[in-house]
């Protein structure tokens, strides 16, 4: 988790806004203070506006860290993501972060990562890959969209994409694509660890998968969520523990990232 000390809620300055497709825009921000503090898998929560409407700041994944900038991947889908995605260059926002927890890269050992996502969850994989490969670790990328236009693969090396209608890449879920993909992954030397993000039917199907075939893997979830910090108590989430009890987190602290095994 984030140390409280390295948490600032600073105005942020948007130095470029680039539209990669017609619904989703990568914002570029200009705040050295996360930058230097971020974490594959933390988030960002930001008052997309000044006035009350909306009231509350809105979470989004940190996608990449160049210096001092900060860029988040911005899927418009209601009033907050909106007003985000029409913002004029060089407006400023308040962001809040670096928050919440990251993907865990030390805790097991592994050779090589697969970093499985599907639409907007592709956010937080770019960060999340060039860490990974200053780890040294061999990152493969699967991405999974409903149609072409949903494959969000911008910057991603060795990627391979699936989709549902079979408009690109593989004819399939993700997952199936990484059922397909498994016994060639499994020839390369070394542990697998998977790590993903995407809507929560994907994520479970995914938990499923790695159980039945013994993968570590790593979940970053994206559900809805209040004040970020602990307080509001809306992004409570229930877990499982190894021995069938339940438990509940917050996503906001105690997550976005969770062990799948906890998530069955
Ligand atoms: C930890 C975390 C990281 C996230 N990272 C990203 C990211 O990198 N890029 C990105 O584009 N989005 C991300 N999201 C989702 C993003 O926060 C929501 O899309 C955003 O808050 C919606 O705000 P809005 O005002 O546009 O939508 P609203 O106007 O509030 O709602 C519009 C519609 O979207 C639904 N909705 C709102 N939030 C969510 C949600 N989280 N999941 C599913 N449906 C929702 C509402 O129920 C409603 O039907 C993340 C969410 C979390 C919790």
């Amino acid at each position: 988790m984030c140390q409280p000390s390295s948490l600032v809620d600073i105005q942020a300055t948007i130095v470029q806004i680039q539209p990669i497709s017609a619904d989703v825009s990568i914002l570029s921000l200009d705040c050295p203070a996360i930058a230097t503090n971020a974490k594959p898998g933390n988030f960002l929560n930001i008052k997309v506006n000044s006035a009350t409407q909306p009231l509350l700041r809105r979470p989004f994944s940190i996608h990449n860290v160049r210096g001092v900038i900060v860029d988040i991947m911005v899927k418009s889908i209601g009033i907050g993501t909106a007003l985000l995605c029409n913002k004029p260059a060089e407006s400023t926002v308040m962001v809040l972060g670096p928050l919440g927890n990251n993907f865990d890269l030390t805790s097991k050992p592994f050779h090589t990562a697969v970093l499985v996502s599907g639409g907007i969850g592709t956010a937080p994989m770019l960060f999340l890959e060039q860490t990974l490969a200053e780890h040294g670790k061999t990152v493969i990328n699967l991405v999974g969209g409903r149609t072409k236009n949903d494959l969000l693969t911008q910057n991603l090396t060795n990627c391979h994409s699936a989709t549902n209608d079979g408009s690109a890449g593989f004819n399939g879920t993700v997952i199936d694509l990484l059922a397909h993909k498994l016994p060639e992954f499994q020839t390369a030397k070394g542990n697998i660890k998977i790590f993903a993000c995407g809507p929560p039917q994907m994520l479970k199907a995914l938990a499923q998968f790695c159980h039945q075939h013994h993968l570590m893997c790593d979940l970053s979830l994206e559900s809805m969520m209040g004040c970020g910090i602990g307080i509001c108590y809306g992004c409570s989430v229930t877990l499982h523990s190894q021995y069938g009890a339940t438990k509940n987190i917050l996503l906001c602290r105690e997550g976005p990232v969770i062990d799948a095994e906890s998530f069955l």
